[in-house]
Order: structure tokens, then C-alpha cells, then sequence
């Protein structure tokens, strides 16, 4: 079965434009629930333990440098078929490739500097909650 729960981060490219708003409404407007909400700031061990696994990836040590450049927004959203329901709206990593209305067609610069997570899989989708949330801050 398809699980309910996904999560998800506002990069800091987005949050550097001013962009979280905007996001947060389109989410919504899809029709995700927020459970869960936080502005915070990764440190380096935090960002190198989130995208672990693209640790021997030629962009992993940009990566890390982007993504603490800057305030991220996480949140834990709720919806049927939530892991997949997500992926269509943020649309493709490239926002080259991204559909037309998806976030990262809308708001993403470049592969990396792409404008938000969204989980892979229900088993990241608890991982990457649990990275972030204690059972006190989810509703
Ligand atoms: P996602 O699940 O769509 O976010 O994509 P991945 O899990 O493949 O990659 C994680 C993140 O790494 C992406 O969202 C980008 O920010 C970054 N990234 C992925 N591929 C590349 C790449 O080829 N070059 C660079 N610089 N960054 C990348």
C-alpha cells in the first residue's frame, strides 16, 4: 500500500527569493496537508548525512556547499499516494526536463540549484521526517 506521508524541503535558492510562500500555496493548493513545519539551517555533517547517498557523486561536495549556504523550510506533508502525488508536482531534478506548472519548472535555476526535495520512496519519506522532526513537532 501507498503510504500518506512525504517530505519535503524548500532549498536555499528558493528561500533566498523570497520564494517560500509561493511554494508552501502551491503545495497546498495540490492538495497536501502540512503536518509539520520548520525554517532551519543544515550544518555540514547535518546536509552530508541527508544526501549520503550521493557521497561518491562528482557534485556531492557543491552540494553540500549549496544547500548550506542558506535557510532551508522543511515540512512533513500528508496525502494519498504522498511520495508520488509530490514527485509530479516538483517535477523532473533538471528543471530542463520539468513539466510545464511543476515548482521546479516555475522556480528552479539549474539541476542543482532546483528549489525543493521531495522524497523518493515511503522508506526515505520516514527516514528524512525523523531527520528533521521529533514526535512532539508533527501534527
Ligand atoms: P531529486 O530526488 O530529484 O532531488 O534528485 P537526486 O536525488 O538525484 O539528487 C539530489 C539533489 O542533488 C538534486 O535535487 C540536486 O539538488 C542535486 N543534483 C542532482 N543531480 C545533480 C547533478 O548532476 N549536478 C549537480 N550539481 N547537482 C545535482
Amino acid at each position: 500500500m501507498k503510504g500518506k506521508i512525504t517530505f519535503t524541503m524548500i532549498k536555499p535558492d528558493a528561500t533566498g527569493k523570497n520564494l517560500t510562500g509561493k511554494i508552501l500555496s502551491k503545495i497546498t493548493e495540490a492538495g497536501f496537508t502540512i503536518r509539520a513545519l520548520k525554517m532551519t539551517r543544515l550544518s555540514k555533517e547535518q546536509a552530508e548525512g541527508f544526501y549520503a547517498v550521493h557521497k561518491d557523486k562528482p557534485f556531492f561536495a557543491d552540494l553540500v556547499k549549496f544547500i548550506t549556504s542558506g535557510p532551508v523550510v522543511a515540512a512533513i506533508l500528508e496525502k494519498e499516494n504522498a511520495v508520488e502525488s509530490f514527485r509530479e508536482l516538483i517535477g523532473a531534478t533538471n528543471p530542463a526536463n520539468a513539466a510545464e506548472g511543476t515548482i521546479r519548472k516555475l522556480y528552479a535555476s539549474s539541476v542543482q540549484e532546483n528549489a525543493i526535495h521531495g522524497s523518493d520512496s515511503d522508506e526515505n519519506a520516514q527516514i528524512e521526517s525523523n531527520y528533521f522532526f521529533s514526535q512532539l513537532e508533527r501534527f
